[in-house]
């Protein structure tokens, strides 16, 4: 997409309205893809119409639902929202309207900022406590939305899972938004699909308009917390809600005086041209916008990764000294210890007999190697070592962090043990100072998370939130780890998330270089809050080709691939082309090597080798910044499927090709995406299945890229380079 022309403008102006004369303010809000439309009115202010560029307006008919009551001493206040024009500020990038309330004092701040001069635009409410008392206040939404939409429209949503523990057997949802639609998406840090949950999805949704210019918005939540998004359509109304989640209920948090609460900000963008095209502005928008600079700056990232749990638990010393070896003679890039090279669950510290000479010894060789040093620890759990450091969970002061108590006969598990929630600030002072001291002492390039970071529910009633219902509190046991559902779990999350950050950011600022990898028993924790908080994700906890492709298919849609990681496993690989079929599902966005290298045979090793080299000369740059198109169906193991990078500015493309199990289809043919029609391209078979050749772009676009695979559960990369002239 072009964008040789952008234009900011802001108009405010003010009008007396008759009798029932108040103050109306507009404003108005633009970038290369979105225009918006806002008004400070007497009910409250409102996103008027969000436009595409050069595309048909959505015309918003609801203003935001502003909380109407709070709660003190018992006594539930009805409040009053005025509008306050002189705190209120229109600029270049930014609306924010501000509205007060008498009694109780409160300040409501309605804030959109376009951060970039492209791409969406945020949107946050903050509610500041100027009382002199402790108020109590009920769920605000980050953001509704009521839609005049035609009856007749045929409207269509996508929106997309978290890979979990396992991809389901779907993952990409493509639905047409009949009369009476009635969809809920949740998000949290913990999921239990199969039971009796529903699968969680990546905080996110897109509604396009089902006619040619494939144009309309999407909004997604930049938090980890429990959020939800609604959407469901009566005749000419398509409308919802973005936020914290307000099941179970009722939910309600805490305002000392002089705090402020703040909703989970959203982003909300317009695009035309379908989920790709939306795609490629919010993924360079997150690349340029919501992540870490400084991450993107390292010529090497994403970096190429050896890591332990090939083995399992048992990693050792001599163990990680043979994988460091081999890891640099492959030509991967860092060394990552995997869970099983501590002393004990909470006890973060090398365990002697594996480990005599420590873990920065390891490092060190790393490091002389020319690799990075990763390391994964689980660090808000506790359990019963008593080594100075340990976190214990019988110590008297630590009992009180654990979000319950434990049951009798409790014991933990080989990796994970009770959570303490980290929104409990004595907690959190322990964690920040804890993940700074391992990254200090144990010399770590990145330090990956897992298990239960942020607490779901919390049975204490003397943390920052809300305390638990006692009439309706059930505690459950899993994986040595407690999970409380109660009417106060978004409030927990809420403050346990915003630790969570503050953890992070702080880390960050005393460890500039350091790698932050996001799992939570996989991909549980993938969301746009954790993107802003960190570097990389475990899309999924289930690594076999299929599950990896599945899971980068889905996730790709809204995140940046570099961001994606896929950890590859041992598959029954009988030939070469499997091997690399098996190496090539996880090498399309972040690639974790996850086996045993020193069991491949010299074959393997070498193509293994070639494969690494090829990822960091060419693969790695289309990852980092190309445009990527979904150019087949989902992947599904049998038939063919496919991605394609293409790097406009470059004039370059790659598409990776795989054919799944089929014996009848040996050729197959993608329809390209994003190039020009009127160019001529280079194609170049890198396994030379086929002949390099020059096609013409409106061939690739109209008539498209055919395949020859001989062989089941194998893959191909076409190279495309677009040729000077005509
Ligand atoms: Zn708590």
């Amino acid at each position: 997409m072009q964008r040789h022309f952008i234009r900011w403008c802001v108009a405010a102006w003010f009008s007396a309205a008759g009798a029932i004369a108040s103050c109306q303010t507009t404003a108005e809000l633009r970038n290369a893809d979105v225009v918006m439309h806002f008004d400070a009115g007497a009910g409250g202010p409102r996103l008027v119409a969000l436009q595409p560029s050069g595309q048909a307006a959505w015309k918003n008919r609801a203003a935001e639902a502003l909380i109407d009551s709070a709660d003190s001493n018992g006594a539930h206040l009805p409040l009053q929202w005025k509008f306050d024009e002189k705190a209120s500020r229109i600029e270049a990038r930014r609306i924010v309207f501000v509205y007060g309330s008498e009694s109780p004092r409160l300040r409501l701040t309605w804030e959109w900022t376009s951060r970039a001069d492209y791409g969406p635009v945020e949107h946050r409410i903050r509610i500041e406590n100027l009382d002199s008392h402790e108020l109590w206040l009920p769920l605000q939404d980050s953001w509704r939305f009521d839609w005049q939409v035609d009856a007749q429209a045929e409207l269509e949503q996508l929106y997309v899972e978290k890979g979990d523990g396992s991809p389901s057997a779907e993952g990409t949802h493509e639905v047409s938004l009949a009369n009476g639609y009635k969809w809920t998406g949740t998000s949290s840090t913990y999921a239990h699909p199969g039971q009796g949950e529903p699968r969680e999805i990546i905080p996110w949704c897109l509604l396009e308009s089902a006619d040619n210019s494939r144009s309309g918005w999407y909004v997604g939540i930049e938090f980890s917390g429990r959020t939800s998004i609604s959407l469901a359509r009566d005749g000419e109304s398509v409308h919802g809600t973005a936020g914290l989640n307000p099941s179970p209920g009722p939910f309600r948090t805490r305002l000392e005086p002089g705090a402020t609460f703040e909703t989970p900000t959203v982003f909300v963008g317009a695009f035309s041209g379908g989920a790709d095209a939306a795609g490629n502005v919010l993924r360079r928008w997150e690349r340029e916008v919501l992540t870490n600079r400084l991450t993107w700056q390292k010529p090497n990232y994403p970096v190429l990764v050896n890591n332990s749990w090939g083995s399992g638990m048992g990693i050792d010393e001599a163990l990680a000294h043979r994988m460091i070896r081999d890891s640099a003679e492959l030509g991967l890039e860092m060394f990552h210890i995997d869970a099983g090279w501590f002393r004990g669950v909470g006890d973060w510290y090398p365990n002697p007999e594996k480990f005599p000479h420590g873990l920065a010894a390891i490092a060190d060789d790393a490091h002389q190697r020319g690799l990075k040093f990763g390391l994964w620890v689980d660090w808000t759990q506790a359990a019963f070592d008593t080594e100075p450091g340990a976190l214990n969970a019988r110590d008297p002061q630590v009992e009180n962090w654990l979000v319950a108590d434990l049951p009798p006969g409790w014991k933990p598990e080989p990796f994970k043990g009770q959570t303490i929630d980290i929104g409990y600030p004595p907690a959190k002072d322990w964690a920040q100072h804890e993940v700074n001291r391992l990254v200090d002492d144990y010399h770590l390039d990145m330090l990956e998370h897992d298990g239960y970071v942020v607490a779901q529910g919390c049975s204490r009633t003397n943390h920052p939130h809300a305390p638990p219902d006692p009439e309706n509190t059930k505690i459950y046991q899993d994986w040595g780890a407690s999970w409380v559902e109660s009417s106060n779990m978004t409030d927990v999350s809420y403050h346990s998330v915003r630790a969570y950050y503050d953890i992070y950011s702080n880390l960050r600022k005393n460890h500039p270089d350091l790698l932050l990898e996001v799992c939570n028993d996989g991909g549980r924790m993938v969301d746009f809050g954790s993107a802003a908080h960190a570097d990389y994700f475990s899309i999924t906890d289930t690594y076999d080709p299929l599950s990896n492709r599945r899971a980068f298919y889905d996730t790709s849609y809204v995140l940046p691939p570099a961001m994606l990681e896929s950890y590859v496993e041992k598959w029954p690989t009988p030939r070469i082309e499997n091997f690399r079929y098996m190496l090539r599902s996880g090498m399309m966005g972040w690639t974790t090597i996850m086996l045993d290298t020193t069991a491949w045979s010299a074959e393997q090793h070498a193509a293994a080798k070639q494969e690494f080299q090829l990822y960091k000369n060419e693969l790695r740059g289309f990852i980092r910044t190309a445009d990527l198109y979904h150019i087949s169906e989902r992947p599904d193991g049998v038939h063919w499927d496919g991605t394609e990078y293409s790097d406009p500015q470059r004039k370059r493309g790659v598409v990776y090709v795989f054919r799944g199990s089929t014996e009848k289809e040996p050729r197959h043919t993608f329809l390209l995406r994003g190039l020009r029609s009127d160019g001529r391209y280079q194609l170049r078979f890198h396994d030379h299945s086929s002949a390099d050749r020059v096609v013409a772009g409106r061939e690739l676009l109209e008539t498209g890229l055919t395949v020859y695979l001989p062989v089941s559960n194998s893959s191909e990369l076409v190279f495309l380079d677009e040729l000077q002239g005509r």
